[in-house]
C-alpha cells in the first residue's frame, strides 16, 4: 500500500518547505523505502517554463521535458531519483484539464466545480503517481496556509485520508517560531495560528515543523504540543542550518522520520537508517581547505535563484576536490565594462549560464572573449555555449557579424540560428527543444575524458542550435565540436584545446549534479580552477587530476 505524506506550510512563504520535504524524502530513502515527491502549486500559469526567473527562480526541466518548479531540482537532489512532469502540478494545469474535459462533454451535463471536479482531478494527479511503485508519496503543497488560491489544494488532501486510509497518510505543517529579541524570547503564537487555519479546512496536523533561527527549548515544544494538540515527540525543531545538506542530519537528530514512520504505520525498527554517503556528503561540505572563486553571467545575478541549479552544481564539484566555492554573481549588461574585464580575470573560473532574450548578450560575449584570451577556465551552458560560438566566429573567424537568429534576424553570420532556419522549415509551431536528449561524444575528446564515456544524455531547453553550415569552418580554427546528437546534425558540444578549459554545451548539465555525484563538467571546471588558483600549469587531462565520475 502506498503511503502519502502531505507537507504544508503556515505563516510565511520561504520557510523551506522544499527543503524540509526533500530532507524528510532521503531520511526515508536511507531507511530503505522507494520514495517519490511532487509540488502542488498554486498559481494561475499551467507550468513554470513561461514564468520570469527573476521573480520566481529557475525552470527545473525534467528527463521527460517537464518545465517545473526549483524544488523539483531540491528533490532530485536529495532523494536522488529523477523525476517527470507528473511531479508538478498547478492550478492553471488542473483547470486547462477539468475545462477540456467539461468541453468534451465527459461530466455529462453536470455542473462543473471547485468540489468535487478540481479536487478530484488534484487527487487523481496525487494517486497516479501512487501507483508507480513508489513506498512513499511525498506532496508539497506551495504557497502557505490562509491563501485564498490554496483552498481546493487542502480540500483536496484533506479528502484524500478518507479515501487512501487513515494510516496510509501522514500531514506535516511546517511554520515558523520568530524569535523576539527585545522579550528575548521565541514565540508561538503564529504557530498556533496557523495550525487553527489548518484545522478550519478540516486537517489536524500529525507533525508540526518548527523553523526558527536557533533550537527551541523543550518548554516551548511542550506549549505548542498542548496547545496544537500534536505529542511531543511531534514537534520538531528546524532550526538554521549551516548548509542545507545538514537538513536532513538536524531533521533525523529531532525524529522527524521516526514520526512520520510511526504515523504511516511503518516500524522504524523493521527499516534502520542508513545515513553513511549522506554523512560522507555533509562531512565534505564542512572540511574544505581551500576557496575558490567562481563567476557567473547573467541576466537574472540579483535573484540567485534564478541559477540555483547552477550555484548547487558548482558547490557539488567543488566538494568533490575539497573546495568551498564563493559565487560573484557578475550583471551581464555591465561586463564590457573595465573594471568588469579586470574582475574577471581574478577568478579562477566563470560560467555564463543558460538564457533567453537579447538583454546582457554583448556582456555575456565579452565575458568569453575575456576568458578565451586570458585562458580563465569557461563553462558554457545552453546560451552560455552560444555566446562562444559567435564570439569565436567574430573574432576568430573574421565574422565581424556574427550573431544568434535569437538576437539578430539581419546577421550576415547566423552562427546559431534555429533548426527550422537551418532546415528551411517555415512552421516555427513546437520549436522548443526540451528534455533528455542523448549525445555521442568524440573519443579523445576534453568532454569525452571529462564524461568517461561518449554516449551521454543531459536535458535541454533551447530553440537555437549551432548552425552545421559554419561548422568545418570552427573546427579548422581550433574550435571542436566535441559531441553531436547520434544522427551528427546538432552540436552538442565544443571546446577549445590549449586552453585551461574551454567548454560549452548546449545541454543543461546542472539538473543532473547531485551533493555526492557532481557533474563531470563542473568537475573539470573547478579542477581547472583549483589549478588556476595554485597557479600552475593546469593540465585537466592529467590522470590525477581528472577523476572521471560515472
Ligand atoms: N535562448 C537560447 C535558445 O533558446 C538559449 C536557451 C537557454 O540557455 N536555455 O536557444
Amino acid at each position: 500500500m502506498t503511503k502519502y505524506v502531505f507537507v504544508t506550510g503556515g505563516v510565511s512563504s520561504s520557510l523551506g518547505k522544499g527543503l524540509t520535504a526533500s530532507s524528510l524524502g532521503r531520511l526515508l530513502k536511507s531507511r530503505g523505502f522507494k520514495v517519490t515527491m511532487c509540488k502542488l502549486d498554486p498559481y494561475l500559469n499551467v507550468d513554470p517554463g513561461t514564468m520570469n526567473p527573476g521573480e520566481h527562480g529557475e525552470v527545473f526541466v525534467t528527463d521527460d521535458g517537464g518545465e517545473t518548479d526549483l524544488d523539483l531540482g531540491h528533490y532530485e537532489r536529495f532523494i536522488d531519483e529523477p523525476l517527470s512532469k507528473m511531479s508538478n502540478t498547478t492550478t492553471g494545469s488542473v483547470y486547462s484539464n477539468v475545462i477540456a474535459k467539461e468541453r468534451r462533454g465527459d461530466y455529462l451535463g453536470k455542473t462543473v466545480q471547485v468540489i468535487p471536479h478540481v479536487t478530484d482531478e488534484i487527487k487523481e494527479r496525487i494517486r497516479r503517481l501512487g501507483t508507480l511503485g513508489a513506498d512513499v508519496v511525498i506532496v508539497e503543497i506551495g504557497g502557505t496556509v490562509g491563501d485564498i488560491e490554496i483552498v481546493p489544494f487542502i480540500e483536496s488532501i484533506r479528502q484524500y485520508r478518507r479515501d487512501a486510509g487513515r494510516d496510509n497518510v501522514c500531514y506535516v505543517h511546517l511554520t515558523l517560531v520568530p524569535y523576539l529579541a527585545p522579550s528575548g524570547e521565541h514565540k508561538t503564537k503564529p504557530t498556533q495560528h496557523s495550525v487553527t487555519e489548518l484545522r478550519s479546512r478540516g486537517i489536524q496536523p500529525d507533525v508540526i515543523v518548527c523553523r526558527s533561527d536557533q533550537a527551541i527549548p523543550d518548554a516551548l515544544k511542550r506549549k505548542i504540543s498542548l496547545l496544537c494538540d500534536v505529542p511531543i515527540d511531534a514537534v520538531i525543531s528546524c532550526a538554521d542550518a549551516p548548509s542545507i545538506y545538514d537538513i536532513p542530519l538536524n531533521l533525523m537528530d529531532e525524529g522527524l522520520d521516526t514520526m512520520v514512520c510511526r504515523t504511516l504505520g511503518l516500524d522504524p525498527d523493521e527499516h534502520p537508517l542508513d545515513l553513511h554517503e549522506w554523512r560522507e556528503v555533509v562531512h565534505r561540505v564542512h572540511h574544505t581547505t581551500r576557496t575558490l572563486r567562481i563567476g557567473v553571467i547573467g541576466k537574472y545575478v540579483t535573484m540567485p535563484d534564478a541559477y540555483l541549479s547552477v550555484n548547487e552544481a558548482i558547490r557539488h564539484a567543488g566538494y568533490a576536490v575539497g573546495a568551498r566555492t564563493e559565487v560573484e554573481w557578475l550583471e551581464a549588461e555591465r561586463v564590457p565594462s573595465e573594471i568588469d574585464a579586470d574582475r574577471l580575470r581574478q577568478l579562477d573560473g566563470v560560467i555564463v549560464p543558460g538564457g533567453f532574450g537579447e538583454r546582457g548578450i554583448e556582456g555575456m560575449i565579452a565575458a568569453a572573449r575575456i576568458a578565451r584570451e586570458n585562458d580563465i577556465p569557461y563553462l558554457g551552458i545552453c546560451l552560455g555555449m552560444q555566446v562562444m560560438v559567435v564570439e569565436f566566429a567574430r573574432h576568430c573567424l573574421g565574422l565581424r557579424d556574427a550573431h544568434s537568429t535569437e538576437m539578430s534576424l539581419t546577421t550576415t553570420a547566423p552562427v546559431i540560428a534555429l533548426m527550422a532556419e537551418q532546415m528551411n522549415i517555415t512552421d516555427l509551431g513546437g520549436t522548443m527543444r526540451l528534455g533528455a536528449c542523448p549525445a555521442m561524444l568524440d573519443e579523445g575528446s576534453i568532454v569525452a575524458n571529462l564524461y568517461g564515456t561518449t554516449v551521454v544524455s543531459e536535458r535541454h531547453r533551447h530553440r537555437y542550435e549551432f548552425n552545421s553550415r559554419y561548422r568545418s569552418q570552427f573546427e579548422e580554427a581550433g574550435m571542436r565540436c566535441s559531441g553531436t546528437s547520434p544522427d551528427g546534425r546538432l552540436v552538442e558540444f565544443v571546446e577549445l584545446a590549449g586552453h585551461s578549459f574551454y567548454v560549452g554545451t548546449q545541454a543543461h548539465p546542472e539538473f543532473k549534479s547531485r551533493p555526492d555525484r557532481p557533474h563531470p563538467l563542473f568537475l573539470g571546471l573547478v579542477k581547472a580552477a583549483v589549478a588556476r588558483a595554485e597557479g600552475r600549469e593546469p593540465h585537466i587531462l592529467d590522470p590525477d587530476v581528472v577523476d572521471v565520475a560515472p
